[in-house]
């Protein structure tokens, strides 16, 4: 591959938008082919009277009925593979904490596809051969540790499987090996910063960093322009989930408009998450993803309850790819608090705008004398206690800021940097503590 393209795979990134849509449909038909051969679905399309020849369209993939996280559970750990045990290479499981764990299996064919489409995203923000790719995020289970290995090393760059803690270390690894780009959690590339910091390290010095892909848990557009501050770096917005393979899904180009979903990998809906039907472009609704290119475990319609919108289907940068907007969440991330819906996010987009503020935050919420309350604390960039009169107005500035975005005031709590706990997975942002009321 020629290092000045822009695109690591022209003829399908180039597509246009019909070419895409005849694609599709030649692969969703023989995804439903494939999805026959998996006891679950061959039950589902049963249970619904459909054939597969019944999908002649593209629109037809409305008749088929959704899949959900449920239906992986219950048919936990095998149920819904295409494909005999014997022909699968991987398997990834989610964490389980409600529940049964989910499972995802994988053919080789499988891994090599969602290594090209990690490499297809690091190419297009401009990752080639002569980089060196530190990956910061846990591996294991987690797909963002092996799916960016692959991607990595099939674009060709030298791969540091660093993984993710003993920041230190990390720094080390930055400095000694010339690392040029790192995949990391947002939250976790914060915590590197100030390591930096304090070990008198200046990424912009003493570094070739230029590019940080950050993904796999929420972040606001305003957390990532202080992570690209900070490091002097470009931050690309990386999205995925295991069902789906992991990392490769989504990823930003570098005109940073969005996250341009893989339309020869997925198909992609947005739908009202209370009636499932299809919301008009630009509106908010759940994402539903069907795989077009899976053998051990493809999946049709499945609800991935992140919600976000469609911000246009062209970009400048030559790609006709759907671009969605950065996730706000799960649905299940969402807070309802006297009635008033409110995501995590939302909160860190204001707390991100006040330059006294350190990245970290916490949300608990609480029941007092039967009202539930939420209390933010937010770490302070510097301390500066012996000011009172200047810590309480920096409070009551927060507290009505977050007042305007989500309609109730918080108890807002400033503590010093560093008191609140850090994860090196996927940051915590919400411990609920609230009485339930049965
Ligand atoms: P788990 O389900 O155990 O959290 P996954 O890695 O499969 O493990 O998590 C996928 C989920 O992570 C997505 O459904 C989404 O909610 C979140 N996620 C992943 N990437 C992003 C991103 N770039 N922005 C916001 N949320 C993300
Ligand atoms: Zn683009």
């Amino acid at each position: 591959m020629d290092d000045n393209s822009n695109y690591l795979h022209p003829q399908y990134e180039t597509m246009s938008i019909d070419d895409i849509r005849d694609l599709q449909l030649e692969r969703l038909q023989s995804t439903v082919r494939q999805c026959m051969k998996s006891p679950f679905y061959k039950k589902r399309f049963e249970e619904a009277g459909l054939k597969p020849d019944d999908i002649q369209s593209l629109e037809d993939l409305r008749k088929i009925p959704f899949t959900t996280k449920q239906d992986l559970r219950d048919t936990y750990p095998f149920g819904m593979a295409s494909v005999p045990l014997r022909q699968c290479v991987r398997l990834h499981s989610s964490s389980g904490t409600t529940g049964n764990p989910t499972v995802i299996l994988h053919t080789q064919k499988d891994l090599d596809e969602w290594a090209n489409q990690v490499a297809r995203n690091l190419w297009m923000v401009g990752l080639r051969p002569d980089d060196v790719f530190q990956n910061s995020s846990g591996y294991g289970m987690f797909t963002g540790g092996l799916g960016f290995q692959y991607g990595a090393e099939r674009l060709g760059m030298l791969t540091i499987p660093a993984a993710a803690g003993n920041s230190l270390r990390q720094i080390k690894f930055m400095t000694d090996f010339g690392t040029t780009a790192v995949h990391a959690v947002p939250s976790y590339v914060t915590r590197l910063y100030e390591v930096m910091k304090e070990s008198g390290i200046d990424p912009r010095k003493d570094t070739k960093l230029k590019v940080l892909a950050i993904g796999a848990e929420p972040h606001s557009e305003e957390q990532r322009k202080r992570i690209e501050d900070m490091l002097g770096v470009k931050a690309y917005n990386s999205f995925g989930m295991s069902e789906m393979c992991g990392p490769g899904v989504g990823f930003e180009c570098k005109e940073q408009n969005g996250l341009h979903f893989w339309e020869d990998y997925y198909i992609v809906e947005i739908v009202d998450p209370e009636t499932l039907e299809p919301v008009p472009d630009g509106e908010i609704g759940e994402l539903v993803l069907t795989t077009l290119n899976r053998e051990a475990m493809p999946l049709l319609r499945y609800r991935t309850r992140d919600l976000t919108r469609v911000l246009g289907h062209s970009c400048p940068c030559g790609r006709n790819h759907i671009r969605l907007d950065r996730m706000r969440g799960r649905s299940d991330d969402m807070m309802v608090l006297r009635g008033v819906n409110i995501f995590p996010i939302q909160i860190e987009k204001i707390l991100m705008q006040f330059k006294e503020l350190a990245s970290n935050y916490l949300i608990t919420l609480t029941t007092d004398d039967d009202n539930d309350n939420m209390t933010v604390e937010v770490e302070l960039e510097e301390l500066f206690t012996d000011d009172f009169q200047r810590l309480l107005k920096l409070e009551k500035d927060i507290q009505r800021k977050l007042k305007d975005e989500i309609l109730l005031t918080p108890h807002v709590k400033l503590v010093p940097k560093g008191s609140l706990p850090v994860s090196e997975g996927k940051a915590v942002r919400v411990i609920d503590k609230r009485k339930v009321y049965q």
